[in-house]
């Protein structure tokens, strides 16, 4: 008996502005995680390649997000944070995989059948996507991967792969992982009411000075009812973002004295923009801190390579020994 954490392993796409979404809805629940699990955390940059064409913004995108989850709390020490293209056998994983896995069945996932509704062109690499997010998800002996309800697909095309992978070579070799479907996982609103998003220009950043942060709530946009007159935050955009970022506590508060009169939304706004900078203002200057330091996160990355190339060979191992390349 052995009392080992179980392994939890978690995709992180780089991508431009991190904002209080993204904060929210993946970085915090997380972190949360390392309390429970054994945490396994890895940048895909070879997914992105898909993508962006631009080497200068995948670097840049990948030192935001190692300072960004360092900075919110990830124990990279203790846990496990890499960049995906530091264990290259992970090409290799997805090769053995792609030689038992049919073209219908990934015909099947999401980018592949859009394209194909749509007429679209795609490259190889969009095509073969969920191949090589299986061989991420089964290369570290995963016992879960938390996901949200639209990414379960690829958790369960994973183990599909590592099913036809064991029934060919008739010996269970990969392991497979479990989804963990996060259902409680919030959507933060952006400042237009649409889903926080940098394709839709309303985010809030997570890292900005209190001065930055307070112009873009004030931004938010209100009705012209009188200082004086009552007032609800019920169905409007600011009570939409003010639940999401608020408690209920302070919610039921700020709403009450709405309702009494007297208290305009220009107020309404700076008591979100103070709740906000409460929740994360602090991480604003030891975030710019490590930014700067490039040399701090390469170490960081280079520790995590370290680490997950040690598991991934184990893994790898069994696998060429079962297909005979060793
Ligand atoms: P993206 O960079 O937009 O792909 O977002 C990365 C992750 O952040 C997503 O998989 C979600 O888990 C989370 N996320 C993004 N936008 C929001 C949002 N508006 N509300 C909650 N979670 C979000």
């Amino acid at each position: 008996m052995t009392n080992k954490k179980p392994i939890s392993l978690t995709g992180i796409q780089p991508s431009g502005t991190i904002h209080l979404g993204n904060y929210l809805g993946a970085i915090k629940p997380a972190i949360l995680r390392q309390d429970t699990y054994s945490c396994i955390y890895f940048i895909a940059d070879l997914h992105a390649l898909t993508t962006v064409r631009d080497a200068k913004i995948i670097k840049t995108a990948m030192y935001d997000l190692v300072a960004t989850w360092v900075t919110c709390g990830l124990d990279y020490e203790k846990h496990i944070l890499f960049k995906q293209s530091d264990v290259p056998i992970v090409t290799e994983l997805a090769w053995y995989l792609g030689c038992v896995t049919g073209l219908g069945f990934i015909e099947k996932a999401h980018a592949a059948k859009d394209a194909k509704e749509k007429n679209k062109e795609i490259s190889f690499g969009t095509f073969a996507y969920p191949v090589l997010m299986a061989a991420d998800i089964l290369l570290y002996d995963a016992d879960i991967v938390p996901v949200g309800k639209d990414q379960k697909q690829h958790v369960e095309m994973a183990r599909d792969m590592a099913g036809s992978f064991n029934h060919a070579y008739k010996a269970d070799i990969i392991k497979l992982p479990e989804p963990k479907i996060e259902e409680q996982t919030m959507i933060v609103p952006g400042l237009d009411g649409r889903k926080m998003s940098k394709s839709y220009g309303n985010i809030i950043p997570l890292f900005s000075s209190e001065k930055e942060l307070r112009k873009k709530v004030l931004s938010i946009a209100t009705d012209s009812t009188p200082l004086e007159d009552p007032k609800t935050m019920e169905g409007t955009l600011l009570g939409k973002i003010f639940q999401a970022l608020a408690t209920k506590e302070e919610y039921a508060d700020l709403e009450k004295r709405l309702q009494k009169g007297g208290l305009g939304w220009g107020h309404a706004k700076e008591e979100l923009a103070q709740i906000i900078h409460k929740q994360v203002g602090h991480l604003y200057e030891p975030y710019l801190e490590l930014r700067k330091n490039e040399k701090k996160l390469d170490e960081i990355l280079a520790l995590g390579a370290k680490k997950a190339n040690t598991i991934a060979q184990n893994v790898i191992d069994k696998v060429r020994v079962a297909v005979g390349t060793r």
